[in-house]
């Protein structure tokens, strides 16, 4: 038994069955046991790879429909360039090198890393320095400033509730104990207002997830984008709409039963963006979403993979070639992970992204 599998047994020996979102926070960011506060879980020998990890062209994209959209804004004199979970601190570094040379740009950024893991927090500090870095633990420590932010795969790390449809309302997925085993349970719930518009769309059984934690986030990168400017770009897996149960966990790349191995597994929920879209401030946008290949391919990555490949040969050329497809193709990452964009009601949102 895990020391924190010891935990949670404790815990709900005294208090009852826990819900899933306090089940998956424990599990990702308990500050001794936590799968996140106690590893680097990224890369291609990690439990997982993201899509800045496959490859630069990523990041660098990222990075320049950044810059297109503060050169729309009339290039604000002085801005934070922002990050939510950003793991390695690879899509960063790749941002910063592609935008060197925009006159200006670096001249007016600071840079800003919303984390949560000690671990990933000296990672980043490895590869991007101290210097000109301020770290935060919440998206609502961010500077009062203009904000052109990313977030890759961090919305769908955040814990997550599970309701199931009851008749004319919903009973909740929770983890309980039989013979001091972690079992899943169902308990009744009283209403769930987030969840008033779901009772028109389904039916007894169906699964619906709700992410508390979500919309604290987009309120505190939309008032600053309505307030002083800027943009946020958030790619992640999942849908308009939440159906369906989407907790897995993985571990060494597989998966694996979500109440296995507590701590010692990623454990992420699909995103669901209308929740998102509702949670935007007012005095900002968002765009509709787009998948990560058309959004990529808008961007112009097959010409810039066909610059990278000139200097390229053998099995270097091959991992590239394989790399562009991964982000892109439909089978792959290029429709399951989707795009959407925050920016103030007064512009246009980022290239590659419709209103
Ligand atoms: N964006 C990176 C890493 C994705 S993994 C990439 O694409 O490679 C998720 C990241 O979010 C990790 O850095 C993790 O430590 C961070 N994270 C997860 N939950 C968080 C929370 N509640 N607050 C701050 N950071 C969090």
């Amino acid at each position: 038994m895990t020391a924190l599998t010891e935990r949670l047994t404790a815990l709900i020996r005294a208090e009852g069955p826990m819900r899933m979102d306090s089940f998956m926070g424990l599990c990702l960011m308990h500050p001794e046991h936590g799968y996140y506060t106690t590893r680097d879980p990224l890369g291609a020998a990690g439990d997982f790879i993201t899509s800045p990890e496959i490859s630069q062209m990523f990041g660098e994209l990222l990075g320049l429909a950044l810059v297109q959209s503060w050169m729309d804004q009339g290039r604000p004199g002085r801005f934070a360039l922002a990050e939510l979970g950003p793991g390695r601190g690879t899509l960063m570094a790749d941002m910063l090198r592609a935008t060197r040379g925009v006159p200006g740009f670096h001249a007016a950024l600071s840079v800003h890393l919303v984390e949560a893991s000690p671990v990933l927090r000296a990672r980043q500090a490895d590869l991007l320095g101290q210097s000109g870095i301020t770290w935060h633990d919440r998206a609502e420590d961010l500077p009062d400033a203009p904000l052109f932010v990313v977030a890759n795969e961090f919305f769908d790390a955040l814990p997550i509730r599970q309701l199931e449809r009851s008749g004319a309302g919903w009973r909740e997925h929770v983890v309980g104990l039989r013979d001091g085993a972690l079992v899943p349970e169902l308990e009744a719930v009283k209403t769930v207002p987030a969840l008033a518009h779901r009772l028109d769309d389904t039916k007894d059984g169906d699964v619906v997830e709700i992410c508390p934690a979500a919309a604290p986030v987009i309120d505190a990168l939309g008032l600053r984008i309505a307030a002083h400017g800027g943009a946020a770009i958030i790619v992640d897996y999942g849908d308009w709409r939440s159906l369906g149960d989407t907790l897995q966990a993985l571990r060494a790349q597989r998966p694996t039963p979500v109440l296995d191995a507590p701590g010692e597994a990623d454990l992420t929920a699909h995103v669901d963006f209308e929740a998102l879209a509702r949670a935007v401030p007012d005095g900002c946008k968002h765009s509709r979403i787009t998948p990560q290949g058309v959004f990529l391919e808008r961007l112009g990555i097959t010409a810039r993979a066909q610059t990278l490949a000139k200097s390229l040969s053998g099995a270097k050329l091959d991992a590239h070639v394989a790399a562009h497809r991964r982000l892109t193709a439909p089978g792959e990452m290029g429709t399951l992970f989707k795009v959407m964009a925050l920016y103030p009601e007064t512009t246009g949102p980022p290239p590659g992204l419709e209103t």
